[in-house]
């Protein structure tokens, strides 16, 4: 299954991901691509693959990505060789990407992608959480509230929308519609041949 996760930076993707990985030892995670500078605390290879511009160009020509798209002046993408790679060793993965890339997956996939997208309280707490990380100048964070607002408005190309007003309320409906979503009969391979013989 391709659980792809999303939200305006800030929202609290990022803990409730991480949070799902561990309480999911075989969820992996898709590492992407990023052309964007490398930020203090982040692992190459980890959070992302950094790359050049021009590597980046070289991938693309190759047609080495399921999906891209510029992102804050910067371009990421999701390698296809690993997302191919884990689906074939039957392990589920889950994206952390914005809407373009949810929309080119879903496409790409007949609409068989799980998509939730997480939304903050409010946007000014959303503003004082990304004043709070220390990460980016002001003028990043002001361009990230007015892509923030731009991203909430592709709310409805989401399979599930949450608001995420308490993390571990947050993580835990995740969590549920993950188990849910396994549950699904279409994605249950094993189950024709066990009605088989449940009705032998
Ligand atoms: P950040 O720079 O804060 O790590 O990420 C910025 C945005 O880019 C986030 O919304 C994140 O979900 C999105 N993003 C990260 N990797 C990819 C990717 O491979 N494809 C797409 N379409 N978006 C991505």
């Amino acid at each position: 299954m391709m659980f792809v996760l999303s939200s305006p930076s800030g929202a609290g993707k990022s803990t409730i991901a991480g949070k799902l990985l561990e309480s999911n030892p075989e969820l992996q995670v898709s590492v992407s691509y990023t052309t964007r500078p490398i930020r203090p605390g982040e692992v190459d290879g980890v959070h992302y693959h950094f790359t050049d511009l021009e590597t980046f160009r070289a991938m693309v020509a190759n047609h080495e990505f399921l999906e891209w798209a510029h992102v804050f002046d910067h371009r990421y993408g999701t390698p296809k060789a690993q997302v191919w790679h884990a689906l074939e060793q039957g392990h589920d993965i889950l994206f952390d990407i914005d809407w373009q890339g949810a929309q080119q997956l879903h496409q790409l996939a007949g609409g068989d992608v799980v998509r939730v997208f997480i939304l903050p309280p409010s946007m000014p707490i959303l503003r004082d959480r990304l004043i709070g990380r220390r990460t980016d100048s002001i003028e990043v964070i002001n361009a990230r509230m007015d892509r923030a607002a731009n991203e909430v408005s592709h709310w409805d190309g989401y399979d599930y929308v949450l608001v995420n007003d308490d993390v571990e309320t947050c993580f835990d409906c995740v969590k549920t519609i993950l188990a849910a979503e396994r549950l699904k009969r279409s994605r249950q391979t094993g189950i024709i041949g066990f009605i088989r013989k449940l009705l032998r």
